[in-house]
């Protein structure tokens, strides 16, 4: 690879491999098999002596492409991209598993995440310990005694409280355990976990990576080793792998997601300011804002405030949906990233499955809502907002 470029450079041409025809995007290699000139070559090639492609369920040269792109991006040695995002949390997770280890991750985790630890791993006889990630001295007194895994989201789904993590990492280290980062809210952009001590990043990329709501992909970046000894053989033999076509949407996409993230988190600002003010708002949160109560840490591990943001309606379960119904150009989606601005309720719908009890102590109550700012005019979006909040 090329010596260190800028990220917006690499976003463009990272990872770009022609083909004779000198095309200028990149090509899709649409295809499941590789051939072979010779018997030799084929078993060289599984031998590990030759390095072309096999098949894509191991590699793909289009899914190489934005696996390279993104390694470049990261700083990581090494990344194997997947068809969804919680397939790459899956994998990123279960390819270092065993029975009897021991795992720690802040409590607020997006649905799915949390199930793979609290309902897969348990059946397995993994202990799993959640903490509040805001809470250092919890994590300290978690991380007291061996570790094998530590999970996080920051910021995390929903209600965007952060994780220190270069803090968290060391005490992780010093427990012994690797430390798997679900990168999905910061975006590339705004933060970089393994430049802060992290050891393996997940995202999906279905969010801002594609950015247009198009496609549903992940990806794990990682060390050379752990990618040539846990991960890639995990995947190899398990199959998670991205399509080539939605590698090169993911591709394109990236091209433009610094532009889409700086104008994604401008937005967020200036709408978090807004609805500060606003009356028929309980609260807003926003890491952006000198009222979250993380201010401080954000302005130190991120380069922006994200491009979500959360508020509480005056009011229950009631009056939030006849918000939400009142609104006509914010539409109801449980997606995020997109161009087009989404608003979820999380409370019946991503953390449905949570306990009343469980969600009352992640602060997502019925008249919470979060949502993922677009590409629109923000005097739109506010306007769509006073609206419904009349309503
Ligand atoms: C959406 C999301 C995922 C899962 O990604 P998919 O592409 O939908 O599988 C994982 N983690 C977080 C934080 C997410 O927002």
């Amino acid at each position: 690879m090329n010596k260190r470029r800028g990220p917006r450079t690499e976003l463009i041409h990272g990872g770009i491999e022609r083909s004779q025809f000198g095309e200028t995007a990149e090509p899709i290699h649409m295809t499941s098999g590789f051939i072979y000139e010779r018997a030799e070559q084929a078993e060289d090639r599984f031998k590990d002596r030759d390095q072309g492609f096999m098949y894509s369920r191991y590699g793909n040269p289009t899914v190489r492409t934005f696996e390279e792109r993104m390694m470049a991006l990261e700083g990581a040695e090494a990344a194997c991209a997947t068809g969804s995002g919680m397939a790459a949390v899956h994998a990123a997770i279960m390819c270092q598993m065993r029975s009897g280890m021991r795992v720690v991750a802040a409590r607020l985790l997006f649905g799915s995440c949390r199930y793979i630890l609290t309902d897969i791993l348990t059946r397995f006889g993994v202990e799993i310990v959640l903490v509040d990630g805001r809470d250092l001295a919890a994590w300290k007194e978690a991380l007291s005694v061996p570790t094998d895994l530590v999970f996080f989201e920051t910021p995390g789904n929903p209600t965007l409280e952060l994780v220190d993590i270069e803090a968290v990492s060391r005490m992780a280290h010093d427990a012994g355990a690797k430390v798997v980062v679900d990168n999905v809210f910061a975006t590339p952009m705004l933060q970089r976990p393994l430049a802060l001590g992290a050891d393996i990043v997940a995202y999906s990329a279905t969010k801002h990576i594609d950015g247009q709501g198009r496609c549903l992909g992940g990806i794990v970046l990682c060390s050379k080793d752990f990618h040539e000894n846990q991960l890639h053989p995990y995947m190899k033999h398990t199959g998670p792998s991205l399509s080539p076509f939605n590698a090169w949407v993911l591709l394109k996409g990236l091209e433009t997601m610094d532009l889409r993230v700086e104008r994604h988190v401008a937005s967020a600002t200036r709408l978090a300011r807004h609805l500060e003010g606003l009356g028929g708002i309980e609260r807003v949160i926003y890491p952006g804002l000198e009222s979250h109560p993380q201010y401080e840490l954000a302005t130190r591990q991120m380069d922006g405030g994200s491009t979500l943001l959360g508020f509480y309606i005056e009011g229950g379960k009631e009056r939030t949906f006849r918000f939400m119904n009142a609104l006509e150009l914010i539409l109801i989606s449980n997606n995020l990233g997109d161009a087009k601005t989404l608003l979820t309720h999380p409370a019946t719908t991503t953390h449905s499955k949570l306990s009343e009890a469980e969600r009352a102590e992640l602060d997502i109550g019925d008249n919470y809502v979060r949502l993922s700012v677009g590409l629109e005019n923000v005097e739109d979006l506010i306007e769509d907002i006073e609206r419904a909040i009349a309503a």
